[in-house]
């Protein structure tokens, strides 16, 4: 289980190698996802809370990547966090998902990307539910859900 002294030591020493990498130029991406998918993953925005189609949805499946597919995380561990954010405990792999200082805005956070692409998916944090005590806080702009039929 990935723990936040496992997150901080990735954002210093270094990520997990990924399983597969996916580059395109920016033309690329701007061609592929809508103006507010490309300002999320590619310009690290944010989307308003309770904004996000995938906020409040909690049916089976996996949450891909919306720009490259890649598996991110899983409905099992979704959680209702209340901040009109779709929420998660663990990446659905130890190495789908690197880790970054981000500093912007005067605070010191934990930046969330694709460790395939490079989108910017959100922040975690460590007042998440035990076990992990961990809080994805993910844009649902920069994934897509694939149902479990
Ligand atoms: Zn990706």
């Amino acid at each position: 289980m990935l723990t936040w002294k496992k997150i901080i030591n990735f954002s210093i020493k270094g990520n997990p190698i990924p399983d597969k990498r996916v580059e395109k130029t920016v033309a690329e991406w701007k061609a592929q996802l809508t103006p507010e998918q490309f300002r999320i993953t590619r310009l690290k925005g944010t989307e308003r809370p309770h904004s996000g189609a995938l906020c409040s949805i909690h049916e089976a499946g996996k949450y891909n990547c919306v720009c490259c597919n890649t598996p991110l995380f899983d409905s099992t561990i979704k959680f209702e966090s209340g901040t009109g954010w779709p929420s998660f405990t663990q990446p659905i792999t130890e190495n789908a998902i690197k880790y970054e200082r981000d500093t912007a805005f005067g605070m010191v956070r934990v930046e969330v990307m694709c460790n395939t692409c490079d989108a910017h998916l959100g922040h975690v944090f460590p007042d998440g539910p035990e076990p992990s005590g961990l809080r994805y806080c993910i844009n649902s702009e920069s994934m897509q859900l694939e149902k479990v039929l």
